[in-house]
């Protein structure tokens, strides 16, 4: 079993009030968060709340099938972020982690296509990532498990 980078509720907290505190220091007032469902949905809730910002959305992308199991691509899906309600805005683009940095990537491409300052956000960022976040927790090489995916699904 390789090791795990284990991420529980409590630490949760404190990272996205830490996190937060690295984008207020920095001057950054986004005017709508972004969150990348569903990985990205609870650290931009906490975000969103810890830095004041009231206007949220998602966009739903999917990349990994399972634990270091990726899909050929990260794909949007449904339901998609209505982005003429984007033009002209500031966004924070929020995930869990930046792994590969692809899903990330794609995101950001999307969201610049219709307007210039968007900026990102993740709890975890790995040496490998093809893009990097302008704000992040800490970085990691482990499988990370959070919080919010550790446990099985309810039936
Ligand atoms: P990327 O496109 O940067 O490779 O990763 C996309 C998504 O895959 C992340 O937002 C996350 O949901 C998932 N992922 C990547 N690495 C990890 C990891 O170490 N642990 C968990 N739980 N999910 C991961």
């Amino acid at each position: 079993e390789p090791e795990r980078e284990v991420l529980t509720w409590a630490t949760f907290g404190d990272a996205s009030r830490d996190l937060t505190k690295k984008i207020v220091d920095d001057g950054f007032v986004p005017d709508i968060v972004i969150a990348i469902a569903r990985g990205g949905l609870i650290p931009a809730g906490a975000i969103a709340y810890a830095i004041g910002v009231k206007a949220a959305g998602t966009l739903n992308v999917e990349f990994y099938s399972d634990i270091e199991e990726t899909l050929p691509d990260p794909v949007v899906l449904e339901p998609l972020l209505d982005t003429d309600s984007i033009v002209g805005k500031k966004l924070l683009v929020v995930d869990d982690v930046a792994d590969s940095g692809r899903t990330l990537a794609l995101v950001i491409d999307l969201l610049k296509a219709h307007t210039p300052d968007v900026r990102s956000a993740v709890i975890y960022t790995k040496p490998r990532t093809i893009v990097r976040p302008d704000y992040s927790w800490r970085e990691t090489d482990k499988w990370i498990n959070f919080p919010w995916s550790t446990l099985p699904v309810i039936t």
